[in-house]
């Protein structure tokens, strides 16, 4: 039987404490039930249930369990693929509308947490660190195109700004967004898990859909029991398996790997990150650090594509961080651990309905906290009847991987060399 406890991270080590949820054992009927308690379910159930609908939400494992229990748990705006690109390559219509949408993901769990009153160490301030003159150029247009869509908390910053945010002497510059920030990642999951309680929704744990009876009514069954839905919501992303076949097809889960250093003495972490701001660099396979809210350094990257688990986490992570921060090299590893994310061809999310009644998102294939809050927006605003921001994701342009699910991962391994070797080389 597959392994359904959170994995020996730091965030399941320092989770704030939960009620257990019981098994789904009977049979059931609401109006709409969600599959998977990350943030893409979780997100859709609160919207939903702050809009009159009763929901009953399925979750293999336990609440946080994929990885929205388990990332890095910065918040970044936009999509895996910016705004220009998307622009490129649908009309401009629809590229404004999603735009509109880029930076809306932050304000909705900002909004979440003051409202729910969730403790999860959420901290303002994100940067962007070039690591060439070229990814430097990138931030600038960067900028530029981010404030035509209204965002207004931008910094661009020089070799010396930067060094006064972050004590790496890689970096030739960035881009602060006091609109990004951190978060203890599970612990948002729990805390929006139990406000989705507190408004009358039900979440069974250890209970995975293992079948969807589709129809007008359609069904979801788990191993001991099954509900009954107006409305199905698919939100299973890299661990849904091949239970929704159509999704399984046009996408590819990857693993990545995080590990969380020994606590660290204030004057230590202060000198890293003295304003406690989260950062990520601009590589394709990009490296990306924070402090936790006990002054721990979490440090992840790397891509293992299809998702296998690396054995040895440590000795892959660990000379990353050494090489940005020397100066760390005395300091223990508590914790290493590793997550899946959904990657497609395109690197956009894939949002959809098959049939009238059962809705999906998933594959945001890397930056996924924000969009997935917003996804859970859109997708509740689909069920009310208010389909116009859906459909903007809906009309994304998709296409299987070449080679099929056979040959994706050496094909998806081959690109990420590429892009890996462009970064390495600089160009
Ligand atoms: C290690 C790591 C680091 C990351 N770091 C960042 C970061 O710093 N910033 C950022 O923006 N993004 C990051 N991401 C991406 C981000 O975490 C994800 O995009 C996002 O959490 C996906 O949320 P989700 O709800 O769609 O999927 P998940 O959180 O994976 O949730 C899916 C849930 O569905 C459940 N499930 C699956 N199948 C079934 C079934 N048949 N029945 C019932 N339940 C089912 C699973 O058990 C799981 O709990 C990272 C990802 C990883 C793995």
């Amino acid at each position: 039987m597959a392994n359904t406890s959170y994995p020996a991270s730091y965030y399941a080590a320092s989770a704030n404490p939960v009620p257990p949820r019981p098994a789904l054992q009977d049979d059931v009927e609401t109006d709409v039930c969600v599959i998977g308690a990350g943030y893409t379910g979780l997100s859709s159930a609160l919207f939903l249930l702050e809009n009159g609908f009763k929901v009953t939400v399925l979750e293999a494992a336990k609440v946080g369990f994929g990885a929205s229990g388990r990332n890095g748990g910065q918040i970044v705006n936009s999509y895996s693929r910016d705004i220009d690109v998307i622009e490129r390559s649908v009309g401009p219509q629809q590229a404004q509308l999603l735009g509109n949408m880029a930076f809306e993901g932050g304000r909705i769990i900002r909004e979440r947490v003051a409202k729910y009153q969730i403790q999860c160490d959420l901290k303002d301030g994100g940067v962007f660190a070039a690591l060439t003159a070229k990814q430097m150029g990138h931030l600038e247009s960067q900028k530029r195109l981010w404030e035509r869509f209204g965002h207004t908390q931008l910094e661009l910053l020089d070799q010396r700004r930067i060094r006064e945010v972050v004590a790496c002497d890689e970096y030739v510059g960035g881009m602060l967004d006091m609109s990004g920030g951190h978060i203890h990642p599970l612990n948002l999951a729990l805390g929006e898990a139990a406000a989705v309680e507190s408004l009358g929704g039900v979440i069974y744990e250890q209970s995975p859909a293992v079948r969807i009876e589709r129809g007008a009514s359609p069904v979801v069954h788990t191993p001991q029991g099954k509900v009954r839905a107006k409305f199905i919501i698919v939100a299973g992303n890299a661990y849904l398996g091949n239970l929704v076949p159509e999704l399984a097809a046009k996408s590819m889960p990857c693993g990545t790997q995080v590990i969380a250093t020994e606590p660290l003495s204030d004057e230590l972490a202060h000198s890293l990150l003295p304003q406690d701001y989260c950062v990520e660099d601009c590589n394709y396979l990009l490296d990306y650090y924070r402090l936790t809210g006990d002054k721990r350094l979490i440090f992840g990257g790397g891509v293992v594509y299809g998702a296998r688990d690396p054995a040895n986490i440590e000795a892959i992570i660990r000379p990353k961080m050494l090489k940005a921060f020397p100066q760390l090299k005395d300091v223990k590893i508590d914790y290493a651990w590793t997550g899946n994310f959904l990657l497609t061809l395109s690197r956009l999310p894939q949002v959809g309905r098959l049939g009238d009644n059962i809705y999906y998102s998933q594959g945001c294939s890397g930056h996924g906290v924000t969009y997935t809050h917003l996804a859970g927006k859109v997708l509740a605003e689909a069920l009310r009847g208010q389909a116009e921001r859906f459909d903007a994701f809906a009309d994304l342009p998709h296409y299987p991987f070449p080679g099929g699910q056979l040959m994706r991962t050496p094909f998806a391994a081959m690109g990420a060399w590429y892009y890996g070797l462009r970064d390495k080389l600089g160009f």
